[in-house]
């Protein structure tokens, strides 16, 4: 040992730390900051979010005509900051939830919280093929909820064999003439109420043990490129939308073994509570069911209030 301590930055101390820069995140920030209580935000990678990813969200109220996803994020953050919430480009590491003040280790320093609001989102999974990434928001879609109107008339195709394949599926219908579904098995995961509604919908025609291996297109989509997973046959499909529904992964690992999960998603009360007290969670990261702007901004609003609740209570 040279003798040389390696000096650390001291802890920065903040009341109310938040975890996430999306509509949660960001919808919380700015009721910890009308709390007065100056908000720490960080961002993580995804300034504004998953919302930053589409161009035009038309789902969310107060916008008719529609907004940009990265409009509507940088006027989430503006109106926090009007309040004095502090929005920093750096990323929660680890925590540690087992003393008060919270510790949270990031990129650039460490930070001590009284209480810490967790809205680090979730991500659609993708299939990884070929045109998917150029092509989402351009005919590739994760959400029939979202984007379902846009493909009034259309042909669209759906992957997936699970429960939300076939709600989503079965949601489509309402606009488009005919929804195909590739499943690369024979049989489907979803609930047996579920499989008779989609089986028996006179515009959804399933083709089974198949896959997308391509999304082809240059300004939008046009077909999908298809492989027969048991005879390795390949054909190509014509199509105007792909709506993939494989499943999400919530941003949640640095919580393993400190709150309560349920198939990677924490666990909150109707108030945004999880398991530890003085630690809440908003949006997507504890939300498996809705997943919209709307929904996750509504729980970051309600997560903030519960914060400052706790602080007036417990803290002082
Ligand atoms: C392509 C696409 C189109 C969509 N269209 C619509 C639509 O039209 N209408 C609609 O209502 N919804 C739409 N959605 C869904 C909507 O975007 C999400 O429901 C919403 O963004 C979820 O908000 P959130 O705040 O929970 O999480 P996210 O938006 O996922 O934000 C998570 C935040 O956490 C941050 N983060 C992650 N890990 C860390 C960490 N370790 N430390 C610090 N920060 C971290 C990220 O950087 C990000 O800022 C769409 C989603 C996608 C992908």
């Amino acid at each position: 040992m040279s003798g040389l301590s390696i000096s650390k930055a001291p802890s920065k101390h903040v009341r109310v730390l938040i975890l996430g820069a999306g509509p949660a995140g960001l919808s919380a920030a700015l009721y910890a900051a009308r709390a007065d209580l100056q908000p720490l935000v960080l961002t993580g990678l995804q300034l504004g979010g998953q919302v930053s990813l589409t161009n035009t969200i038309e789902n969310y109220p107060g916008f008719p005509e529609g907004v940009g996803g990265t409009e509507l994020g940088e006027l989430f953050q503006k109106q926090a900051e009007r309040f004095g919430a502090k929005v920093e480009l750096d990323s929660a590491q680890s925590v540690d939830l087992s003393v008060r003040p919270f510790k949270v280790p990031t990129d650039n320093g460490e930070y001590s919280a009284e209480t810490l609001i967790v809205s680090t989102g979730a991500n659609p999974n993708l299939l990884n093929v070929p045109g998917e990434a150029g092509l989402t928001g351009r005919g590739i879609s994760y959400c029939a909820t979202c984007d379902g109107w846009f493909f009034k008339d259309k042909q669209v195709v759906v992957v997936g064999g699970g429960d939300s394949a076939l709600e989503e599926g079965l949601f489509l219908t309402r606009f488009a003439t005919s929804v195909t579904i590739f499943h690369r098995r024979d049989s489907l995961r979803a609930g047996a109420i579920l499989q008779k509604r989609a089986l028996n919908h006179p515009k959804i025609k399933f083709v089974w043990n198949t896959v997308v291996t391509e999304a082809i297109g240059t300004e939008k989509l046009t077909a999908v490129k298809l492989k027969n997973v048991l005879t390795g046959e390949e054909s190509v499909f014509l199509t105007d939308g792909l709506f993939i529904f494989i499943g999400h992964t919530p941003n949640t690992q640095i919580f393993a073994g400190q709150l309560e999960m349920e198939n990677g998603y924490i666990k909150v009360d109707e108030r945004m509570h999880t398991s530890v007290p003085g630690v809440f969670a908003a949006g997507e990261a504890a939300d498996s069911h809705f997943k919209q702007v709307i929904t996750s901004a509504g729980m970051g609003a309600a997560a903030a209030i519960e914060a400052t609740r706790f602080l007036e209570q417990e803290v002082g």
